[in-house]
């Protein structure tokens, strides 16, 4: 890829390439899809056991095999030296991992220098009472908070173990701290689905996006897909009876497409692996919290960069064994959910990549 190809692939995702900045060499896939975004899974634990994410009782990860605070500072800052610009820490529940802001603290440098455009998380809320304040003062200045019911009892079926309440005061401190919040709703057939209008006057009256997210066939989760799976074509047309809803070519860099509601004038995102497939313009890829790379949420291939990271204090095999991955980054994924597929398509969680 030409660097003006990789500056106008970088100009779509909204980002501005300054003149005066140091070129830094692209990681480029085979599709000429520049990756100038990474998702990193900091924790594969969690607060909550949300219905269509973890089954109740999970097997965690012996905290043995996790990458220290160090490692993952070394290896993010690997990807930001090979022009990845938008960084997002996820989990698990990225806050419950113990020491994360000492993690925050020390990429922000990144900012400071202008190597890295955007610092963020997506975070089920809980904890951001405790660091809201904090994460607005070290440049964190968007982030996605998860939910997908204001119905208490409704909340506490979801995620099992958590409360509405604490959420609530989570996304209240983030907004008091400056930080823009974007919710983050995942469709549920007969859970939530009656609720999404609501949802999106609420999240607007309060100055927030909301993106609705199609269910995707990950990891066991001890009940049917097909009970859980409500395709967004649905609901899209639900709302579009109440609102109107108008194309915008708003975008934040992820696969959300956004439309206006006009008697809001707020902005609403459909996320649609499901019914619609958005590899053609994915910039991102995923690593896990012991080193592993994937290249694409639906597959399977993945590349271990933990034994590279350890192997030399230098970055050389590391960057090495970053850019093979990149050359095997599939075209997308295909996930179905039917009758005759009810078994996850990958065995894997989301916590263990990351939303
Ligand atoms: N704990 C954080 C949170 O709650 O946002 C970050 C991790 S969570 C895995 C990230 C996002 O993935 C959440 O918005 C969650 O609702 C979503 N998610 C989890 N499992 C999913 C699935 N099977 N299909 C669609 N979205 C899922």
């Amino acid at each position: 890829m030409t660097d003006t190809a990789y500056m106008e692939a970088r100009d779509m995702e909204t980002h501005v390439v300054e003149p005066s900045r140091p070129k830094r060499p692209p990681l480029v896939d085979p599709f000429q899809r520049a990756i100038t975004y990474l998702r990193v899974s900091v924790t594969d634990r969690c607060d909550f056991r949300c219905v269509y994410c973890m089954s109740e009782h999970m097997t965690f990860l012996p905290k043995a095999d996790l990458l220290t605070l160090e490692e993952l500072d070394r290896l993010c800052s690997a990807f930001i030296a090979k022009g990845v610009r938008k960084l997002r820490l996820t989990g698990g529940e990225p806050l419950v991992r113990r020491g994360i802001m000492t993690l925050f603290r020390s990429l922000a440098r990144h900012l400071d220098s202008g190597d890295l455009d955007e610092l963020t998380l997506t975070t089920n809320g809980s904890q951001l009472p405790k660091y809201a304040a904090e994460l607005a003062a070290i440049g964190v200045k968007r982030i996605n908070i998860s939910l997908d019911t204001l119905d208490p009892d409704k909340f506490r079926t979801i995620t099992r173990w958590g409360e509405l309440d604490k959420v609530i005061a989570g996304i209240d401190a983030a907004q008091a701290a400056g930080i823009r919040v974007k919710i983050n709703a995942v469709a549920l057939k007969g859970v939530n689905e009656n609720e999404l209008a609501e949802l999106v006057r609420w999240t607007h009256g309060r100055d927030m996006d909301l993106t609705i997210i199609e269910v995707m066939p990950l990891g066991d989760v001890g009940e049917g897909r097909l009970d859980q799976y409500l395709p967004l074509s649905m609901v899209r047309a639900r709302l579009a009876e109440q609102f109107t809803l108008q194309e915008i070519d708003y975008r934040t860099g992820g696969p959300a497409r956004f439309v206006k509601v006009i008697e809001t004038g707020g902005r609403l995102g459909f996320i649609t692996p499901l019914t619609h497939n958005f590899c053609e313009s994915c910039n991102r890829v995923r690593l896990t919290c012991t080193g592993t790379l994937y290249m694409c949420l639906g597959q399977e291939d993945a590349a271990d960069l933990r034994t590279p990271l350890r192997a030399s204090g230098s970055n050389d095999l590391l960057d090495a064994a970053i850019e093979s991955a990149i050359a095997r980054k599939p075209k997308g994924h295909d996930f179905i959910i039917d009758r005759r597929h009810q078994r996850p398509a990958l065995a894997r969680h989301m916590s263990v990549t990351g939303g």
